[in-house]
């Protein structure tokens, strides 16, 4: 008997936000599993709405010349699984192992007692719906990862172990370009999260 560790790692950027919480569900299915997100924000000031957009189009993500972006995603997916043979000599997939990164860039406002009520209304809406939006492309990361697992798990058994990883490994990228597609699918559809409310001032 033997058994082969095969290796794949991929990455995927996208542009929000997802909540903690749901990653750390204890999952679904028997697989190995590990998921981890990180929060990074970077800081905005302002005692108008114009400085504060200002302040954000400052210190927001770089997104080409003259562009930035207010929130960011980028989720990390990896994955590897063993093989083995079977009674018959077949190649199988006896063990599946993914991890998935999220890491959310967002703006911190620190503001104080003496701005403007209605200013931090407006900005605690705003942050808000970044988030939700954000929500939105995290699910996708999170479906990635479960697609991913389960896709490999399900391969049936080869002649050879090669034509099993080359397969695997298609598989795997399948998965993770749907969730791509998805993402820009999903900012296009939203216009980066405007239509959910997104958008300061
Ligand atoms: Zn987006």
């Amino acid at each position: 008997m033997k058994a082969v560790r095969n290796f794949a790692i991929f990455v995927s950027t996208i542009f929000v936000l997802a909540l903690f919480f749901k990653l750390n569900q204890t999952p679904p299915s028997a697989y190995e599993h590990h998921a981890e997100a990180k929060y990074n924000y970077y800081t905005v000031d302002g005692d108008t709405e114009q400085e504060l957009r200002d302040s954000l189009n400052r210190n927001g993500i770089p997104a080409g010349p003259g562009r930035s972006y207010d929130g960011y995603t980028r989720w990390y997916i990896k994955w590897n699984w063993k093989t083995d043979t079977n009674q018959n000599g077949q190649c199988y997939i006896s063990g599946v192992d993914t991890s998935l990164d999220i890491t959310y860039t967002l703006p911190q406002w620190k503001y104080g007692r003496g701005d403007e009520a209605s200013l931090v209304v407006k900005w605690e809406q705003y942050i808000e719906a970044l988030t939700l939006h954000e929500e939105g492309h995290g699910e996708h990361g999170i479906n990635c990862e479960r697609e991913i697992k389960e896709a490999l798990q399900n391969l049936p058994p080869e002649d050879s172990c090669n034509s099993l990883n080359q397969k695997a490994n298609m598989a795997a990228r399948e998965v993770l370009h749907k969730w791509q597609r998805a993402d820009k699918d999903y900012d296009a559809e939203t216009g980066h999260g405007v239509t959910q409310g997104a958008k300061f001032p």
